[in-house]
């Protein structure tokens, strides 16, 4: 059955950019969108027997990307100290828990992941490559609804923890394994990358390799890269050492990049390489992006910038509108230049620009006729929307999640008044509490208060 949702404020993110003020969006019942125009002109082309719901004083978006997220670190949300430096975060807290993680656990995490991306408007995310079973995970992406990346943990060099340790060509299998899984699951929701940890974790042989398994199944590729900073040990690979090994074209993406200098980005921007951007990860582990980052410049060269919310300990949400509000915002003050990615820029990254990352620039990041009908209605019956002078600063400036109102995945309803529909969501979050106490038993360890427990 056909469905349009009309009256609404519809930011198309189209290649025009219209903004339609009294506009619909109308979608098959298989979830590809159909129309999106004025509201008249939409009706006056559906069959009788369309649903039609009502949307005025809506404002609809498409749904967000979140270009990086690591689910299984939901079960350890709060577990790294806040002071925790660069060198003990990953080390003394996260292997030795991520490592102990049960199947079970695993989906779990997911959940209570999947559950926080949807609830704050993400329609797809990927996965960052820290997966110990992805089978579980696909399970709870089509479960749910959601359009999601999958990448499973990938290096080659660290000899620990023992779960983990693989040799270059048991690292390779296992990619191959998952990719050939998720593509058994017969659901173009759910597909994988090749994704690598990165930074010094894998060898020329693997990264070569990678890129070679990518380019064979058709897949993105990606890892995390320079993102430790000089001053705190990080010594990045140059980037003309990733051009080398295959790692400089369109199919890759590379994480947080703080430590590029102009050469680089530009040798990247050439290969038509997409970035993720992790705002909120760079502020809490320090990364320097003050001192260092270069993402106004990457978007000067026209590469796709996407924004991921990184993880539980290094950020610690999912919530892709403060994301890009600290988008919007932090590059004016780093270089005292209010010109500095102005909000229809954020909320691009966002949106295409995270589709690009994932290769999925046909499907989602607009809403145009062909791509998939993923996206977010918001209600303007809360002060953050009102008045409406300015519906891209009112979006990416004051709004919050607090005024979505609903969430649609290929024309599927999941989200409707802050419920989810395809989740018992109080009886995830009690079994997570539980899971939660039982990892960080088994691993020994325990998030210190600073106050005193009373
Ligand atoms: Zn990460």
């Amino acid at each position: 059955m056909t469905t349009a949702l009309t009256r609404a404020l519809v930011l198309t993110l189209d290649r025009e950019r219209r903004i339609l003020t009294d506009g619909a969006v109308a979608f098959d019942g298989a979830g590809e969108i159909l129309a999106v125009g004025p509201t008249d002109e939409v009706v006056d082309r559906l069959d009788g027997g369309a649903r039609i719901v009502d949307c005025a004083g809506r404002v609809i978006t498409p749904g967000f990307v979140d270009v990086h997220v690591h689910l299984g670190e939901q079960l350890m949300r709060g577990l790294v100290p806040d002071g925790a430096g660069p060198t003990e975060w990953l080390p003394d807290w996260l292997l030795p828990t991520y490592a102990a993680l049960e199947p079970e656990e695993e989906r779990l995490a997911a959940e209570v992941a999947i559950a926080e991306l949807l609830l704050t408007g993400t329609t797809t995310f990927c996965e960052a490559g820290t997966l110990l079973e992805t089978e579980p995970v696909a399970d709870a992406v089509l479960r749910t609804g959601i359009r999601a990346q999958l990448g499973r943990w990938t290096w080659d060099l660290p000899a620990a923890p023992a779960r983990m340790r693989a040799t270059t060509a048991e690292a390779l299998a296992a990619n191959a394994d998952m990719l050939a899984h998720l593509r058994s699951r017969g659901c173009p929701r759910v597909s994988g990358a090749v994704i690598l940890l990165g930074m010094g974790t894998a060898s020329e042989t693997l990264l070569r390799e990678a890129h070679a398994l990518a380019a064979e199944h058709g897949v993105p590729k990606a890892m995390m890269y320079a993102g430790t900073a000089p001053e705190h040990g990080g010594t990045p690979l140059a980037a003309a050492s990733l051009a080398e090994w295959g790692w400089a074209d369109e199919r890759t993406k590379l994480t947080h990049v703080v430590y590029v200098d102009d050469d680089e980005v530009a040798l990247l921007a050439d290969g038509g390489v997409r970035v993720a951007h992790c705002p909120t990860a760079a502020l809490r582990h320090v990364k320097g992006l003050h001192r260092h980052g270069k993402v106004p410049e990457m978007l000067a060269a026209g590469m796709a910038v996407g924004l991921g919310g990184d993880s539980a300990n290094g950020s610690n949400h999912f919530n892709m509108l403060r994301l890009a509000y600290l988008a919007a915002t932090l590059y004016k003050d780093f270089r005292m230049d209010s010109t500095m990615v102005p909000p229809e820029l954020a909320l691009e990254m966002a949106t295409l620009h995270g589709a690009r990352c994932l290769g999925m620039e046909d499907e989602i990041g607009s809403l145009e006729p062909g791509k998939r009908a993923d996206l977010v209605v918001f209600s303007t019956e809360h002060p953050e929307w009102r008045p409406m002078l300015h519906p891209v600063q009112n979006l990416v400036l004051n709004a919050t999640d607090r005024s979505i109102e609903s969430v649609w995945v290929d024309g599927r309803r999941l989200v409707e008044h802050g419920r989810l529909e395809t989740m018992d969501l109080p009886a995830v979050l009690a079994a997570a509490d539980v899971a939660a106490v039982s990892l960080l038993e088994r691993v020994g360890l325990s998030a210190p208060w600073d106050w005193p427990r009373a």
